[in-house]
């Protein structure tokens, strides 16, 4: 397995917002982790990410334990976290925010070839490199949170809600270079309101209910499961 989180709890305050969470993401892979509002699927992917502290349990990157690491200690490891709402700079211009993703890298040749191969992905950002980010649309700036993880040179991408507020044509424009991203070898875990979708895009998916992981299996089973049907899927 390339990522490992097994039976982690995290509190924010007094609140118990994951109970019992077991993931397993392996090499190559989409996995993804569906669940209604406040089932705490955000709060999983900041403890994979180390951005919040875990109470229990332990995460293991390619079989080293990262748990007790600060979060630019786990982009080192290879995981970069491309969170919700996006959380660009948006007073700086595209390449600055390209350039922020690399900040922790020194070889230098390599990051400018890299740069060159996100505005290869993503053209649109090459012909906006210098304008501000505020000024971007949503698609664009999904694009860009998108383009900034990779800048870090990671294994495994961590994405949070990335087709919230964007229309369904840009949805599939996402979701197509999620799936090329994956073909060239990325892991990734992708978090999801629109369980269709992820669904669709994912190997293996888990299903988060109220802090507690309540299914796993192939996306493909789930997406014929009965209580997933009925309960995420709308039908
Ligand atoms: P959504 O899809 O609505 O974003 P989610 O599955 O991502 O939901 P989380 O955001 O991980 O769920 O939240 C899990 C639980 O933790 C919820 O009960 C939420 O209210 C609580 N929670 C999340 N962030 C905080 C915080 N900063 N302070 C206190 N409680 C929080």
């Amino acid at each position: 397995m390339l990522l490992e989180m097994r039976k982690i709890a995290v509190n924010y305050g007094k609140i118990n917002a994951i109970r019992d969470i077991s993931i397993a993401v392996p090499e190559g892979k989409i996995v993804t982790i569906i669940g209604g509002n406040g089932a705490g699927k955000t709060t999983t992917l900041r403890a994979m990410s180390g951005m919040i502290p875990i109470v229990a349990g332990e995460i293991l990157f390619e079989g080293t334990r990262i748990d007790h690491l600060p979060a630019h200690k786990v982009v080192a490891h290879g995981i970069a976290h491309v969170p919700e709402g996006r959380r660009i700079f948006k007073d700086m211009t595209v390449e600055e925010n390209l350039r922020t993703g690399a900040f922790l890298r020194r070889d230098k040749p390599e990051i400018e070839r890299d740069l060159e191969q996100v505005y290869d992905r993503f053209p649109r950002l090459r012909e906006r490199r210098v304008q501000r980010a505020q000024t971007m649309s949503g698609g664009e700036q999904q694009m860009l949170a998108i383009g900034r993880a990779l800048m870090s040179k990671p294994r495994l991408l961590l994405m949070d809600e990335p087709s919230m507020g964007l229309a369904p044509v840009i949805v599939e424009e996402i979701a197509r270079i999620i799936e090329e991203i994956n073909a060239q070898g990325l892991s990734v875990v992708l978090v999801e309101q629109n369980a269709e979708l992820a669904l669709e895009l994912a190997h293996h998916a888990y299903v988060l209910e109220t802090g507690n992981t309540a299914m796993e299996g192939p996306a493909h089973e789930l997406r014929g499961n009965e209580h997933v049907r009925a309960a995420y899927l709308g039908l």
